[in-house]
């Protein structure tokens, strides 16, 4: 047999795209002389708008602060319940818990990952206030039967849409018509800002609220005091969170925006090469994609083992694959599996067997701009020697057995 060459370097599962132009953009802000929320973050929101076709944008410091912001305003408190997908990050979830409500999670459909419609509606109670879709891996879920439920229970629709810059839904950029969706700049996702993220919505009274929630609860906000000169009054209208983004990340987020669309040609490109190449290798596929999704954003190519045919585990497939200097990553553990759900949960919940068999079989596979056809050869021909290997060990030890 000939031996397959270890490859040298480390493939990251995920690796940001930062040029010149970005740390020029960077620098010219720290040489500024205004550092904090100003004119960067009121452009980038500016951006925002214009890409999606949204009303209005709110820059945060993360998805997470968004989305803990947007729990908030929606007055989320003790007694209510949010519906999330059990297969999600945990901040699609700890808004809602932080506030003292109840994040109630439902299972998805076993081929896509996507939210499933049917489990959120047997899930559905007079306490049900909203429910939080997730975009998984850049795909659009089913958000016309999610809506369709929200609207029969009259409840509301807060969109998780960390992995869905520049998903387009039957022909529509999400955002651009949702109620409330939030989008995430870390490192890993389509764009970056280092940290960030951005609430989009359509409602004018409730971006305002947003926005002096973002800001401590208190009006007029720095930069609107500095830029305006006007009386350096200020007031405390209500207790908020110092969630608002600085104009160092912002200045990042501008010139990222600007090549989202060649970023996401690319994640597209590399994904239908991943699809290619994986075929002809046993005991792995990739997750299907939904029928409605017009524009995949490619966030994560996400693959599921079949872990009935190999003697390792997920986990220990991951190891192997290390050990070849291939990075993976694992989205997600289910949030029942986590310690503070499987304590919190009970209480007759049904249970999430799809969500609970993904987590236990996926692995997402290097997938960046940056990657090159070369690092994605030697991932793709690391996957097919580790898997074949895994495969022949175990059916070796069934053959012992007998
Ligand atoms: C990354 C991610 C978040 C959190 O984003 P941050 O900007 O890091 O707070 C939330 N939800 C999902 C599904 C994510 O993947």
């Amino acid at each position: 047999m000939i031996q397959r060459p270890r490859r040298s370097g480390f493939v990251p599962y995920s690796r940001p795209s930062i040029a010149e132009d970005e740390i020029d953009a960077v620098v010219c802000c720290l040489r500024s002389g205004w550092i904090t929320s100003g004119p960067q973050v009121r452009r980038f929101e500016e951006m925002m708008i214009e890409r999606l076709g949204c009303a209005h944008a709110v820059a945060v410091s993360s998805a997470t602060a968004g989305l803990h912001l947007l729990m908030h305003a929606l007055g989320i408190g003790p007694g209510d319940e949010v519906i999330v997908p059990s297969l999600t990050w945990p901040s699609t979830a700890t808004g809602v818990e932080l506030l003292g409500g109840h994040a109630v999670l439902a299972d998805i459909d076993p081929h896509t990952l996507q939210l499933d419609p049917a489990d959120v509606a047997r899930r559905l109670t007079p306490a049900t206030r909203a429910i939080v879709p997730v975009h998984f891996a850049g795909a659009a879920c089913d958000l016309d039967a999610i809506r369709a439920l929200a609207a029969g229970a009259g409840v509301r629709v807060v969109e998780d849409a960390a992995h869905a810059l520049g998903t387009s839904y039957r022909g529509r950029q999400i955002g651009s018509d949702s109620f409330a969706a939030v989008f995430s700049f870390h490192p890993t996702k389509n764009m970056t800002t280092a940290e960030g993220g951005m609430i989009v919505c359509q409602d004018a009274e409730f971006a305002s609220r947003l926005k002096l929630l973002r800001s401590q609860g208190v009006s007029r906000d720095a930069w609107t005091r500095h830029a305006t000169a006007q009386s350096p009054r200020y007031e405390l209208i209500e207790p908020g969170y110092k969630y608002n983004l600085s104009d160092i990340h912002a200045a990042l987020g501008v010139v990222q925006l600007g090549k989202l669309d060649g970023f996401n040609a690319e994640r597209r490109r590399l994904a239908a090469r991943y699809n290619e190449r994986l075929a002809p290798i046993a005991h792995i596929a990739p997750i299907a994609v939904p029928a409605d999704v017009s524009t995949h954003a490619w966030h994560l190519y996400v693959v599921r083992l079949d872990l009935d045919q190999l003697a390792l585990d997920r986990d220990g497939v991951m190891e192997a694959l290390s050990r070849e200097n291939i990075g993976t990553g694992l989205h997600f553990t289910a949030l029942h599996e986590h310690a503070y759900f499987r304590a919190r949960r009970g209480r007759g919940e049904a249970p999430l067997p799809h969500a609970a068999a993904a987590s236990e079989a996926i692995v997402s596979l290097p997938l960046y701009p940056d990657l090159t056809d070369q690092d994605q050869d030697d991932v793709v021909a690391a996957i097919g020697d580790v898997l074949a290997r895994s495969h022949r060990y175990l059916e070796e030890k069934t053959l012992c057995a007998f």
